[in-house]
C-alpha cells in the first residue's frame, strides 16, 4: 500500500491516523507493523528527505545568506515547508497582547510534521514527573506511573536511535543496556562549561539526542521490538541496515538525507509502508470526527486541499495526532447534539490546561575560548552535554521559592559562519573596523557560549484554547483562540535560570552583556515560543475531570484516541517528544489488543 488519493483510498481500514509527526508516525508504525490496515491523513504535502534535504548548501548560496525571515524563521535551509509561526490562510488568535499573555503557535504542514526539523533532544520523563501533585500538591498526577511507560521508552529508543549515558541521577532515568547509543565527544566549550559548572555544584552529563552515533543493532533489536512477528522483524532489520551513522558535519534542522537522525519520514513511515498495511493521503485537512448512531466514531471528514472538496474516510478506530492544539481544534469542531461543546468533552476540560516549557537564555563571551586553533566543531549539532535538574533537595527544603525544575542546554563552538557571525561585537571591540575588525572577528569567533533553560510549567485555569466565534481559515474551519498566563512559579524559575547561567559564565572567567535579569516576567520567553505545547485534552483517572484515560482513549467515545501531546497531564522540564512517542506506542498496543479481542 502506498500514497493514495482520496479517490483511491480503500473502504475497509482498521484505523485512521490523523497527522504524520511524532505521535502519528509512531501510531501508524506500530499499528501497521503489527498487521492493522491503516490510513494516515496528513494536511501537509508529501516530503522526500532523501532528495529535498539541503544538507551541504552553504549560506552564500541562499537569499540573505540563509538568515531567518518571517516566512522561514529558522533560516532558509530549515526543513519546515509550508509552516512556521504563521501558516498562510490558517490564522489563529491570541486573546492576550502583552508579552506575558501572548501565545505563539508553530505548525508544520508537511509529511512528518515538525519531526523533520526538531532539535532531536530526547529525554525520558522521570518517576516524579508522572506524580507531581502527589509531591507538591500542584497540577495533576498522571493516571500512569514511570514503570508503566518505561518499557515503551526502551522500545522507542531502540527503534529511533538515541545517544546518551546512564548516570544514576535523581529523577533522570537510566535506560536498560542496549537501548542507548554512545554519546559523541563534547566540544571544547562543553568541557570548560562542565568543569566550571561542577565547581558550582551543577552537574553536566552526556545529552540524549535522536542521532545515530553508530549504526543501529539490526540483528537484535527487531526481535525485541516485534516479538513473535517474523515479518515485521525482517522489514525492520532491512530498514535499520539502510540507516547510516552520523558524519558530524551538517545542521540537523535541515533534515538528514542519510537517515542518521529521527524524523518520522525517515524512521517511522518507510518500514510501515513496506509492511503493505499503510496508505497515506497527503494534502488532506481533517476538520471533524464523525459519529455513528451508536455513539462510536465512524471516521473523519477532511478537505482535499487540491480540489477543496469535502471528503469522508471510514475506519473502526480513529487516532488523532495532528499536534496537541490541532487535535483539540478538530474535537471542538466535531460538535453534535450529544456533544454540543465539542466531541469527547463531557468533562468540559477540552482545550483546558495548555502548557509550554519555561524558557530563558543567557549568552556570554569567554576569553579562555578566544583564538583557539581551527577545528571542525559541527559535531552532533547540539546537546553533547547538558545539565539535568539538580536542586531537588533545596526545593524540598523550600529554599527556591518556586516548584518544579529546569534543565540546561548548552551552546558553543565554531559552526559554519553565517549571517550573524561577527555581528554585534561592538560591546567587546569598542567598534573596530577594517583590518582590526577582521582580527577581532577571528579572535572572538567560537568564544561565545549560550545557556537555554527548559523548565516545567504547571497547568493553570487561565491557559487554554477555544474556538474563535468568528474567524475561519481558508478551508472554512473555525480557528483557535488562545488564552495564556504564567504563574509565579514559572516567573521565579525564569529569574533563577538567569542567575544560574550568569554565575556559570562568570565561573568560566567570561562576561555577559548585561546583568542577569531578576524580573521573571522579563526573563521568560513568550508562551508557545519554546514549541513544546502540550495539554488541552489531559489524561486522568476520572472522566469528570479529564478527556482520556491512561491509554489515550477518550472517555466518551471508546474508539477515539489521541496520540500527541494533548493528553499530557503535566509538562516536565524534559522535552516532550520522546514521551509522545512512548505514549503513542503504548496506546497503539492497547488498540491492537482490543481489536484482536473484538472490543473495538
Ligand atoms: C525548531 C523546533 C525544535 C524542537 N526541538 C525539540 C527537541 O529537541 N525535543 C523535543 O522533544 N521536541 C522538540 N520540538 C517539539 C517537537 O517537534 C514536537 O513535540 C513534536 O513534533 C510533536 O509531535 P506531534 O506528532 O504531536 O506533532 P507534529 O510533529 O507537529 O505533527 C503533526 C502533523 O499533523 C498534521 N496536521 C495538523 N493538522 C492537521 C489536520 N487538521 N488534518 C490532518 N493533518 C494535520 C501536521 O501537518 C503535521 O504533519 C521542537 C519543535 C521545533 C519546531
Ligand atoms: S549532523 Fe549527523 S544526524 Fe545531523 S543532519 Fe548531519 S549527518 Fe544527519
Amino acid at each position: 500500500m502506498p500514497f493514495v488519493t482520496a479517490a483511491s483510498q480503500a473502504h475497509d481500514y482498521d484505523v485512521i491516523v490523523v497527522g504524520s509527526g511524532a505521535g502519528g508516525g509512531q501510531a501508524a508504525y506500530t499499528l501497521a507493523m503489527e498487521g492493522a490496515k491503516v490510513l494516515l491523513l496528513e494536511a501537509g504535502r508529501r516530503y522526500r528527505p532523501a532528495t529535498e534535504t539541503p544538507m551541504f548548501q552553504t549560506p552564500e548560496l541562499a537569499p540573505l545568506r540563509a538568515t531567518g525571515t518571517p516566512q522561514k524563521p529558522f533560516g532558509f535551509y530549515d526543513a519546515t515547508v509550508d509552516g512556521g509561526w504563521q501558516v498562510p490562510g490558517e490564522p489563529y488568535v491570541s486573546a492576550g497582547t502583552s508579552d506575558g499573555e501572548r501565545f505563539q503557535w508553530w505548525r508544520a504542514r508537511m509529511l512528518g510534521g515538525r519531526t523533520n526539523h526538531w532539535g532531536r533532544i530526547a529525554l525520558r520523563y522521570g518517576p516524579y514527573d508522572f506524580k507531581p501533585r502527589t509531591r507538591d500538591g500542584l497540577g495533576f498526577d498522571w493516571p500512569l506511573a514511570y514503570a508503566d511507560i518505561a518499557p515503551y521508552y526502551d522500545r522507542v529508543e531502540r527503534l529511533i536511535g538515541v545517544y546518551g549515558s546512564n548516570e544514576g541521577l535523581e529523577n533522570t532515568p537510566d535506560s536498560p543496556p542496549g537501548c542507548l547509543l554512545p554519546p559523541p565527544a563534547p566540544l571544547v566549550s562543553d568541557y570548560l562549561i562542565a568543569q566550571r559548572a561542577r565547581r558550582l555544584g551543577i552537574p553536566a552529563i552526556a545529552g540524549h539526542r535522536a542521532v545515530l552515533t553508530r549504526p543501529l543493532d539490526f540483528k537484535s533489536s527487531p526481535a525485541l521490538l516485534h516479538p513473535g512477528n517474523v515479518r515485521a522483524q525482517r522489514i525492520l532489520a532491512e530498514d535499520m541496515r539502510a540507516r547510516t551513522a552520523c558524519f558530524w558535519a551538517t545542521p540537523c534542522g535541515r533534515g538528514c538525507a542519510i537517515r542518521a537522525n529521527y524524523q518520522s519520514t525517515t524512521v517511522h513511515l518507510p518500514p510501515a509502508l513496506a509492511s503493505g498495511n499503510l496508505d497515506i493521503t497527503t494534502d488532506a485537512m481533517v476538520y471533524e470526527v464523525t459519529l455513528a448512531g451508536d455513539g462510536r466514531a465512524s471516521g473523519v471528514g477532511f478537505i482535499e486541499r487540491s480540489t477543496r472538496e469535502q471528503r469522508h474516510a471510514r475506519a473502526r478506530v480513529v487516532v488523532l495526532a495532528a499536534s496537541a492544539c490541532e487535535s483539540v481544534r478538530i474535537l471542538l469542531n466535531s460538535r453534535n447534539a450529544r456533544f454540543p461543546h465539542g466531541l469527547a468533552n463531557s468533562s468540559g476540560r477540552l482545550g483546558r490546561y495548555l502548557m509550554d516549557t519555561v524558557g530563558s537564555s543567557v549568552s556570554g563571551q569567554v576569553p579562555l575560548l578566544e583564538s583557539l586553533p581551527s577545528l571542525n566543531e559541527d559535531a552532533a549539532d547540539g546537546m553533547q552535554l547538558y545539565t539535568p535538574w539538580w536542586l531537588y533537595r533545596e526545593q524540598r527544603a523550600g529554599r527556591l521559592g518556586f516548584a518544579r525544575g529546569y534543565h540546561i542546554e548548552f551552546g558553543g563552538g565554531r559552526r559554519m559562519p553565517g549571517f550573524g557571525t561577527a555581528a554585534g561585537l561592538e560591546w567587546l571591540t569598542a567598534g573596530s573596523y577594517g583590518a582590526r575588525f577582521k582580527q577581532d572577528a577571528r579572535r572572538y569567533y567560537g568564544s561565545f557560549v549560550s545557556f537555554d533553560g527548559r523548565g516545567e510549567m504547571i497547568p493553570n485555569d487561565l491557559s487554554y484554547c477555544e474556538l474563535d466565534p468568528q474567524l475561519k481559515d481558508t478551508w472554512g474551519i473555525p480557528v483557535l483562540r488562545f488564552h495564556w498566563r504564567w504563574s509565579q512559579h514559572e516567573l521565579r524559575q525564569a529569574a533563577h535560570m538567569q542567575r544560574t547561567f550568569t554565575d556559570i559564565i562568570e565561573a568560566m572567567g567570561g562576561r555577559t552583556r548585561g546583568p542577569a535579569e531578576s524580573d521573571g516576567a522579563r526573563a521568560i520567553a513568550p508562551g508557545g515560543s519554546i514549541i513544546h505545547e502540550v495539554g488541552g485534552a489531559i489524561m486522568g483517572s476520572d472522566p469528570a475531570t479529564s478527556v482520556t484515560n491512561q491509554w489515550c482513549q477518550t472517555w466518551d467515545v471508546p474508539n477515539l484516541f489521541l496520540t500527541d501531546g494533548a493528553v499530557f497531564a503535566s509538562n516536565a522540564d524534559k522535552n516532550p517528544t520522546l514521551t509522545i512517542m512512548a505514549l503513542a506506542w503504548r496506546a497503539s498496543d492497547h488498540i491492537l489488543d482490543r481489536m484482536r479481542r473484538r472490543e473495538l
